[in-house]
């Protein structure tokens, strides 16, 4: 069996969903991968663990998963008609229309916005700007407010383009100044990029502004694969009847999120472990407020989502990796 199997399988799967404009894969679906699903489920339980970056060869399933995020966070309300999905009951946050609007806002429910963008947006498409009748017109880091912004192949993004977004992400604001005019609006958003190591190197400083990054690696097991290759086709047969089939664990996983985010809020780090977390940081020449932030909140995360509201320096243990791996040099 060839060794580029996932990359036709998963590869071959991203022009498929764009083409059909099908339902995500689901992320309960996917074979294997335990440390990118779990990455990504804690992220889904505190969002406050900050940005993260999939690393690993090309169509091993990084997007993918991502992409699958999406049909297990919860549903929230959203403001209707805004273009930067505020939050009705969180009006601190509003966006400067949703302030002055003389009407009492309506909301919806819906989805938490994952949106994936293009490689080689423009840069009007990714910050936005003022069209042709002087009006505002957001772009991704806009439209993406309150939810994650998909960055395929960051590495390469112009690193000048990829550090504002990032810069902007870790605002939670953009405060944009230019020739055709300045603006300002919430962008309270996460980022999942991906790189392909093959591609290209990634500026180190920039690598290090993610709070967690993992290395994936192909699935050699040939049963598994031709698992992998058995749900994919599935899929593809048809995407609503694959998602339908998934939809019980889906839900189980979308209650298990739900609850493990009210965990997080309840829940407090120990000064036992906030002394393992300050050890393990200067032990490793990490011993900065950023990283020490980081894991303190992977931990959070991890502790939730095996139900529980005390954080123990085994949690700590356990995502380590996630959050130190790319920082220290091999
Ligand atoms: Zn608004």
């Amino acid at each position: 069996m060839s060794d580029d199997l996932d990359e036709i399988v998963f590869a071959d799967l991203s022009k498929f969903q764009k083409k059909k404009e099908a339902p995500p894969f689901p992320i309960v679906a996917i074979v294997g991968q335990q440390v990118m699903k779990k990455t990504l489920l804690l992220h889904a339980v505190n969002p406050e663990i900050g940005n993260i970056m999939l690393v690993g060869e090309a169509g091993i399933g990084k997007s993918t998963a991502a992409r699958g995020l999406r049909d297990i966070l919860p549903i929230v309300d959203v403001v209707i008609g805004c273009s930067y999905n505020c939050n009705p009951h969180d009006k601190q946050n509003w966006c400067n229309e949703c302030k002055s609007s003389v009407e009492d806002l309506d909301a919806y429910p819906s989805t938490i916005p994952l949106l994936e963008l293009p490689i080689g947006a423009s840069e009007k498409r990714i910050f936005g700007g003022f069209d042709h009748k002087s009006v505002l017109k957001p772009g991704f880091v806009g439209k993406v407010n309150r939810g994650y912004l998909l960055i395929p192949r960051a590495n390469l993004i112009d690193p000048d383009i990829l550090t504002r977004i990032l810069d902007i992400s870790e605002a939670g604001i953009h405060k944009n100044k230019s020739k055709s005019g300045d603006f300002v609006h919430p962008a309270n958003f996460n980022i999942i990029a991906t790189m392909n190591p093959e591609d290209g190197e990634l500026d180190e400083e920039v690598l290090e502004r993610f709070s967690m990054a993992i290395n994936i690696k192909a699935i050699k097991d040939i049963e598994e694969r031709i698992e992998i290759v058995r749900r994919v086709e599935a899929y593809r047969q048809s995407p609503e009847d694959f998602v339908r089939k998934n939809r019980r664990e889906m839900e189980a996983f979308g209650a298990r999120i739900i609850r493990a985010r009210d965990l997080v809020k309840r829940s407090d780090v120990p000064e036992k472990v906030v002394t393992a977390i300050d050890k393990v940081s200067k032990e490793l020449n990490q011993d900065n407020d950023w990283v020490k932030d980081a894991l303190k909140q992977a931990a959070l995360a991890n502790a939730a989502f095996d139900d529980r509201v005390w954080v123990t320096v085994d949690d700590v243990a356990e995502i380590a990796e996630l959050v130190l791996g790319h920082r220290i040099s091999e």
